[in-house]
């Protein structure tokens, strides 16, 4: 197996190709942890580490419990009460 890439055409090809998100989005979560490893690890040496992180990202969405790139989704955002409204306290506020 050569490891020489010789048409830089192909490789600015691939790359163009592969940075689009729409694909990304579309493909990552049906591919597996040790494929979309493999496809950021290209991109990466080709010089493309914003397209690696956006493979990995849309990839995370599919990913389970106990999966490599598993990201437990954000606790909800709760807003404080302030209990002084509570007390209707004219004085406190
Ligand atoms: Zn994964």
């Amino acid at each position: 197996m050569s490891t020489l890439i010789a048409d830089t055409d192909d490789v600015t090809r691939f790359c163009a190709v592969f940075s689009d998100v729409g694909l990304a989005h579309d493909v990552a979560p049906t591919l597996g942890c040790r494929e979309t490893e493999a496809l950021a690890g290209i991109l990466r040496a080709l010089g493309e580490p914003a397209a690696a992180d956006l493979w990995l990202d849309a990839h995370a969405t599919s990913d389970e419990l106990g999966d490599q790139h598993y990201m437990p989704a954000p606790e909800p955002y709760i807003v404080p009460i302030d209990p002084m409204e509570d007390l209707q306290c004219d004085s406190c506020q």
